[in-house]
């Protein structure tokens, strides 16, 4: 008898050289370059040493999964066709800048949705695909993480710069295919403390090179994350890690989720 294992063959060289043209194809010829202001996506940063990393334009890890953003992005595409459907989208992916006068740089973004919502009133909708952090505890479990506090402080950055009222926080739990929207009133006091923040950053910018902050450790979000697979987890093998895992933690050992596989995952530290 024929059996399925006699003819087919895990290919993981093929999947890994698909990452590598991947990664080629999206460096090549580019330059890094210097910013010049603050994204609003990084408002309430968990590590204001990997913004100031990103300032300097240091390069980034050769590892990681890339198909994460592949994930987000088609997350993305369709939680609008939702909002698509109820007939309620203006438009996609406005820019924004916001000059504050407390600060030296501006701050950019980008609003991944525009509704409208009454009488003509415009309101801006962040989407935000996350994981399962309460994978064995059930939804609710999942809920009491959010919203995130960075993810409002970035939708109202977005509030200030359109002078809107409120706007809409939209998660995806991608383990589970399952939403959750909050409505974000805009609130000046918040707002206020967002740009202290930055202020306070601005003057981090002016020096040498933050030390790692306390309590970061190599293993743990957000430098990086284990499997949850219970093999992987035992093996201490890494699911994903900051971009700049291997410049913050040279010389520790890191072992990727695929690093058996293919040999050119592992971080040259
Ligand atoms: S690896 Fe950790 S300490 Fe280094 S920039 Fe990233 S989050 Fe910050």
């Amino acid at each position: 008898m024929v059996r399925l294992k006699d003819f087919t063959k895990l290919d993981q060289q093929f999947v890994n050289l698909l990452n590598d043209a991947q990664r080629r194809a999206d460096s090549l010829g580019r330059i890094p370059s210097k910013r010049n202001g603050h994204w609003a996506s990084e408002a309430l940063s968990s590590c204001l040493r990997k913004s100031w990393l990103s300032w300097k334009a240091l390069p980034t890890n050769e590892f990681g999964n890339l198909d994460t953003f592949a994930l987000g992005n088609s997350i993305e595409d369709a939680v609008v066709k939702k909002f698509q459907s109820a007939g309620i989208v203006l438009r996609q992916q406005e820019h924004i800048t916001i000059d504050d006068a407390r600060l030296q740089y501006p701050i950019t973004g980008k609003i991944d949705l525009l509704i409208i919502e009454g009488d003509d009133i415009i309101t801006p909708v962040e989407i935000k695909s996350t994981k399962d952090y309460g994978e064995n505890d059930g939804y609710d479990k999942w809920m009491s993480y959010l919203p995130r506090e960075e993810h409002v402080a970035q939708l109202s950055m977005y509030l200030h710069a359109r002078k809107a009222t409120h706007g809409y926080l939209a998660y995806f739990n991608k383990n589970r295919g399952i939403m959750a929207i909050y409505k974000v009133d805009y609130e000046p006091e918040f707002y206020n403390f967002v740009i202290e923040q930055f202020v306070l950053f601005e003057k981090e910018l002016a020096g040498p090179e933050p030390e790692i902050p306390k309590g970061m450790k190599p293993e743990s979000f957000p430098c990086g994350w284990m499997s949850r697979a219970l093999d992987a987890k035992a093996a201490k093998k890494m699911e994903g890690t900051c971009q700049y895992w291997n410049h913050c933690w040279k010389g520790q050992k890191l072992v990727t989720l695929f690093a058996e596989e293919n040999p050119a995952e592992q971080p040259k530290v």
